[in-house]
């Protein structure tokens, strides 16, 4: 299957979680998630009309914006575990970090977004299930993120960010996503904190019934991925 014809039966499961959840499909926005896939499946997909695209690795993101620098419209998310000494790599490239998670990380981004520049948005990973070996803030030192990015200018505070138990029954990741959505609530809600990013391939439909406005699918759009040596 091409990738055109993939995007196009993720689009038909988006308007029918949608449609289920009594929400609009223009207000979720689908992130294609191309770790690991090469630059002409980017192209393709841009072709399809795709123009967000999340990578989990700085040195991937920042090689893969710059060979496609021509593409002027596309915006790069940064969604795995950084690293404080890896933001100046992806700084000049990314529009959106999902996975800020301390107020280190959060002062350390502040300080190398140059002013000439928009602000970068940022979203705070959180661990809702307080798995151990899993990156993101615990719930209880979510408000020293929030603040600790609310006080860098160059920052924009965007939203919240979360990845589930894994698990094979979606219907376990719901539980989650509420969650997300119950601590939004608590923290200012939508005027705070607009997005939620949630939802891979697997349990994106159960995601946008919780309230996600970004979902981060990668499988279901580029077909699997070859594990990484
Ligand atoms: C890989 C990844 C995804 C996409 O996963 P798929 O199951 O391929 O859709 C989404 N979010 C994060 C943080 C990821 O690392």
């Amino acid at each position: 299957m091409s990738i055109a014809e993939r995007l196009a039966h993720v689009r038909g499961q988006i308007r029918e979680a949608a449609r289920r959840a009594g929400r609009s499909e223009e207000e979720i926005r689908l992130l294609a998630v191309s770790k690991t896939k090469p630059i002409a499946a980017i192209e393709e997909a841009y072709q399809a009309g795709l123009r967000d695209f999340g990578e989990n690795y700085a040195q991937e993101l920042a090689e893969k914006a710059e060979a496609l620098k021509h593409l002027t419209d596309v915006r790069w998310h940064m969604i795995g575990h950084l690293q404080r000494n890896k933001v100046k790599l992806i700084v000049p490239h990314a529009s959106f970090v999902h996975t800020v998670d301390s107020p280190r990380l959060a002062h350390e981004l502040g300080k190398r977004v140059v002013a000439s520049r928009a602000p970068l948005r940022v979203l705070v990973q959180v661990n809702v299930a307080g798995e151990r070996q899993k990156s993101g803030c615990a719930p209880a030192d979510l408000d020293a993120v929030l603040e600790a990015i609310e006080a860098e200018a160059q920052l924009e505070l965007t939203g919240l960010m979360t990845i589930p138990p894994q698990s094979d029954d979606a219907s376990e990741s719901l539980e989650y996503f509420r969650k997300l959505a119950r601590l939004r609530e608590g923290r200012g809600g939508v005027a705070r904190l607009p997005e939620l990013s949630m939802g891979m391939s697997h349990d994106f439909p159960e995601a946008i019934f919780a309230g996600a406005t970004t979902i981060r699918v990668g499988t279901s759009i580029f077909g699997a991925r070859e594990p990484r040596p």
